[in-house]
């Protein structure tokens, strides 16, 4: 019943597609490379500039690439050698909600041994029955 419940509430509640499990193993690689999505995915400094002036947040970053996706950002609150962050304690709530599904819609993964996963709340198996039932009904 839980279960049922849960997945009422994610899905047209939260309106979420994906369930975050496992737990961070602090490898840090999340605050390496970042994309930075307000309205699109920033594409120029000029852009940037205007949006630090929105957050705090933004002020941590420094620009490191730009790819086929949008400028590439590092924090600078990473710790370059333990790869821990310097301000642990109070740092964003974005960086605490981190990862969230709105990482693949701006074209993003999640980092290589990531110890987050984001698992579809409806399986492939259940896409499959429904696909079929409607398909045998017609
Ligand atoms: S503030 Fe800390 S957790 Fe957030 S991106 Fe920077 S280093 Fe990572
Ligand atoms: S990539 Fe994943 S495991 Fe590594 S620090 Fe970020 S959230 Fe934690």
């Amino acid at each position: 019943m839980f279960k049922i419940l849960k997945k009422f509430f994610y899905i047209h509640i939260l309106r979420k597609k994906y369930y975050r499990t496992g737990k961070c193993n602090t490898c840090g690689r999340c605050c390496q490379r970042i994309y930075v999505k307000h309205k699109g995915v920033i594409q120029t400094e000029e852009e940037f500039k205007k949006l630090q002036k929105l957050h705090p947040f933004y002020t941590y970053l420094k620009v490191i690439d730009k790819d086929e996706t949008g400028l590439v950002f590092e924090c600078m609150n990473l710790d370059p050698e333990t790869h821990l962050c310097k301000i642990h304690k109070k740092r964003p709530g974005i960086c605490r909600r981190y990862p969230q599904e709105e990482l693949f819609s701006m074209g993003g993964t999640l980092a290589e041994h990531c110890g987050y996963k984001l698992e579809p709340i409806v399986s492939f198996e259940e896409v499959f029955k429904k696909v079929s039932k409607k398909s045998l009904s017609n």
